[in-house]
């Protein structure tokens, strides 16, 4: 794990973050409360690869306050093609300590750690460190469908909203879930993905992936986010947002809380 800044005063900015962000403050529609709101947000990410790279990059970029990654894995030379927070140097490297370190050099004003741990419902309570409260985002980056379930379980279980990317060939999809609003779960619209026998899995290691997929993909999950923690709106609300590469399209697919689903119904 790495260290974390000292924490600085989130009721004001000073003049280094009012000068770093200073064409975010100039917006119609963000202003420097959603700056304060920003810097004052901690998201935690599962997965640092090929979405969490540019999700965790482009949130930090923008001020977010604190990120805490969780991955397992190590970093390989077929990552480096879209992982964009790596490089060759890294490669042998743990993944969420790498992007952690590297998210700090792009940013030194906000708190990044890392840690080497595949996240499970048993380790969830002390690995989100849930003990000194929720975060207020969790961050689905991961690329299989048993640890999307997890997320979701725990998302439901802590009440903690959840958004959740996946990007595989040339498309991807982007939801972000508000179990406190029992508007719907990963489970009312994808099913049971707990088990290989229930889906057909494709991932990026058996498929491929285009380099710009996970680009897209993690930066429309960033917005997302952006909107949600400095904004308070959730842009997503019912909705889960496809996209097509091969044909630039982008089209919205609407979804409600099924009564009968086993993990957020009940
Ligand atoms: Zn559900």
């Amino acid at each position: 794990m790495t260290t974390k800044t000292p924490s600085t005063d989130n009721r004001s900015l000073t003049d280094a973050e009012l000068l770093r962000y200073a064409r975010q403050v100039l917006l119609t529609g963000w202003d420097i409360d959603a700056q304060l709101r920003l810097k004052s947000a901690r998201i935690v990410m599962i997965g640092a690869g090929g979405l969490g790279c540019p999700a965790s990059e482009t949130l930090v970029r923008a001020g977010l306050g604190e990120v805490h990654l969780i991955d397992d894995d190590v970093i390989e030379m077929s990552n480096l093609q879209r992982q964009s927070l790596f490089l060759p140097s890294d490669i042998g490297a743990a993944k969420a300590l790498t992007a952690a370190q590297m998210l700090k050099q792009i940013n030194p004003l906000i708190s990044a750690k890392g840690t080497v741990a595949r996240l499970t419902l048993d380790n969830a309570y002390e690995l989100l460190e849930l003990a000194a409260g929720k975060p207020d985002l969790l961050l689905d980056c991961t690329d299989n469908f048993a640890t999307r379930d997890i997320i979701n379980r725990i998302s439901v279980r802590y009440q903690i909203p959840l958004l959740s990317a996946s990007a595989i060939a040339m498309q991807g999809q982007l939801a972000l879930y508000e179990p406190q609003l029992k508007s719907g779960c990963y489970h009312c619209v994808f099913g049971d993905v707990s088990t290989d026998e229930a889906v057909d899995e494709r991932t990026c290691a058996n498929s491929g992936v285009l380099a710009s997929t996970t680009a897209i993909i993690g930066n429309l999950q960033a917005n997302a986010a952006l909107h949600y923690l400095g904004l308070n709106t959730n842009p997503l609300t019912g909705k889960l947002l496809l996209w097509d590469g091969s044909r630039m399209q982008q089209r919205m697919m609407g979804y409600r809380q099924d009564t009968s689903c086993p993990i957020c119904a009940l």
